[in-house]
């Protein structure tokens, strides 16, 4: 492969770079391979900042790889209630007591990695370089923007070609020495200096075989994705309470917003009447009442946009809770112990 400098100038300028700028993080505090692989996943679409209280939470709760496997996915999800992407932790959980039920300890190559729930060979290749020090290529979302600046490719970086392209390059760039530090230094260049809007470039170690800033290019790389407009779902959201409890229901483990708790709901189209959508929800539940409206809640996921319209309403007595099918009463005490997902704490709150 014709390249337009040496991978080994690459690697000896990022790894005396990261010698005297590597940032000090909770998960490289030592090598085990639970606490990579548990910062690596919740790294995953996710920021530094965001990510630090939740694993420091995580591990003085479940501290090992025993302790994540023997808990239940209930206290898993409760742990990472507020980070989303729940089939993070759904996999770290099936992932877990796959390791400790059938290797006895954690795998450290890449076939067993990638045998894995929800690990792919970018977070493989970070568990083999951080925990292990094994030379494996990673092409995570920084490591990816190093690379498509480096080269200055100017392609979509999403498309296959892209694909194909950038993994060779992370591959011929991964030095077969200092795979631990290499691979930081790499993931900390893309996420402290060559940033996504304004890279860093006057103070950063590559400038002078970089591509994009030869050719003034830089800012302008990865090229922009087109605009796709999200879908908006709309739905009614009934709060139902009775002498200081409320109903709600634990969503399938299985699935989007899997394993996390929500109150009443019902899909509605922009021309159905809201109120009746509400009091046809409370009749399904098998429970009467006045329905009040309450607010409205809008909520962003990747893949939709929410529009929430929200009702309460204030019942006598329970006694049709067995027709309430899924859903079942909770003190407020014990409702505030469970996680709620995003756009019903919103409802909540409200
Ligand atoms: S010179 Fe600029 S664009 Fe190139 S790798 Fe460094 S920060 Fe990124």
């Amino acid at each position: 492969m014709n390249l337009p400098f040496s991978p080994a100038e690459v690697s000896k300028r990022l790894l005396s770079w990261y010698g005297r700028e590597g940032r000090t993080l909770p998960w490289r505090e030592n090598r085990d391979p639970y606490r990579i692989w548990l910062s690596e996943i919740m790294l995953q679409q996710t920021t530094v900042t965001a990510v630090i209280p939740y694993y420091e939470r995580f591990l003085q709760r479940l501290p090992t790889i025993e302790s994540l496997a023997a808990a239940s996915l209930d206290d898993v999800i409760s742990l990472w209630a507020g980070l989303g992407y729940y089939s993070r932790a759904r996999n770290l959980h099936r992932a877990a007591r796959q390791i400790v039920s059938e290797q006895g300890s954690f795998p450290d190559t890449l076939e067993g990695l990638l045998a894995l729930p929800g690990i792919g060979r970018s977070t493989a290749g970070a568990i083999l370089s951080i925990a292990f020090d094994t030379p494996a290529p990673i092409l995570d979302g920084n490591v990816r923007r190093v690379l498509v600046r480096l080269f200055a490719w100017q392609e979509d970086p999403r498309s296959s070609r892209a694909e194909k392209q950038l993994w060779q390059w992370a591959e011929v760039l991964t030095p077969d020495e200092h795979s631990h530090d290499y691979a930081q230094a790499i993931m900390d260049l893309g996420a402290t200096v060559c940033v996504p809007r304004t890279p860093l470039c006057e103070s950063c170690p590559l400038r002078e075989l970089c591509q994009a800033f030869k050719q003034d290019c830089a800012t302008l790389l990865p090229v922009a994705r087109k605009q796709v407009k999200l879908p908006i779902r709309r739905q009614v959201a009934l709060l139902v309470k009775c002498s200081g409890d409320y109903l709600i229901r634990q969503r399938p483990t299985e699935g989007f917003l899997g394993g996390l708790w929500e109150f009443p709901v019902v899909e509605v189209s922009p021309e159905q009447n809201h109120r009746q959508s509400a009091e046809f929800l409370l009749a399904d539940l098998g429970l009467t009442g006045d329905v009040c409206e309450a607010d409205a809640v809008r909520h962003a996921y990747s893949h939709f946009k929410l529009e929430l319209t929200v009702f309460s309403v204030e019942i006598e007595t329970k006694t049709s809770v067995a027709e309430a099918g899924e859903y079942t009463w909770y003190s407020e005490d014990a409702m505030k112990r469970l996680p709620l997902h995003g756009a019903h704490k919103k409802v909540y709150s409200k």
